[in-house]
């Protein structure tokens, strides 16, 4: 007596092996399905792994990216054959109390010249008692320069910067007030700040040492 398969009319001496067959061969079909249904539940895509990485270096890049400009303006490079301690030292060099300098600014916005005293008044510099600004690098009303007074500071206390950041006059080496990037002049020509200190060009203006007697042209043009 033979034994045939339900499924694919195939013959067996035996129910036993009709059945061993008719399992293996059919019957398997669902549990199989399962089986690779659940693995593919747990198989993680491909793609996963890549966006965790992504994702990490994104948060990497947005971490790390503010330090570089910070970087940039609280520890200006030492400039060629100046000691390590160019910007920390006391400056000028020992401790004299009698420390007494002024440095004259001038402005040319966009071809038009202005006074300190206008870029004063245009920003609503507040004077208390007179004078306005830190008593290191300050200014008094009426009077167009800037007064640079002991303790004998560090030269990075008494940069450009520096003296219009205690002025709220917003300067950087990117532009001053609102005349800022390349295209503050609004005349179809690439602009820029350049500043010259007794007619010699500043390379870095933003970290320029004021020194007495300092006559500093800011164009913006
Ligand atoms: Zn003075
Ligand atoms: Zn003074």
């Amino acid at each position: 007596m033979s034994h045939k398969c339900d499924s694919c009319e195939k013959e067996f001496d035996t129910y036993e092996s009709m059945k061993q067959h008719s399992e293996a061969a059919h019957s398997g079909g669902q549990p199989a399905t399962q089986g690779s249904q659940s693995r593919a539940a747990i198989k993680i895509p491909w793609y996963v792994p890549v966006l965790v990485v992504i994702i990490i270096a994104i948060a990497a890049f947005v971490i790390l990216k503010p330090s570089t400009p910070q970087q940039a303006t609280t520890a200006p490079s030492v400039p060629e054959g100046q000691p390590a301690n160019y910007w920390t030292e006391s400056f000028p060099f020992g401790t004299n109390p009698n420390l007494h300098w002024h440095a004259y600014p001038s402005f040319k916005l966009c071809g038009e010249d202005k006074t300190f005293l206008q870029i004063l008044n245009m920003v609503g510099v507040k004077f208390v008692n007179g004078m306005a600004g830190p008593h290191v690098m300050h200014v008094h009303e009426g009077e167009p320069w800037f007064h640079i007074e002991s303790p004998p500071p560090t030269r990075k206390a008494i940069t450009l910067a520096n003296a219009f950041k205690g002025l709220n006059i917003k300067f950087s080496n990117n532009g001053i007030l609102n005349y800022q990037g390349t295209s503050g002049c609004n005349n179809n020509q690439t602009n820029s700040l350049k500043v010259s200190v007794d007619g010699k060009p500043v390379e870095d203006p933003e970290n320029l040492v004021l020194q007495d007697k300092q006559k500093i042209l800011i164009d913006y043009s």
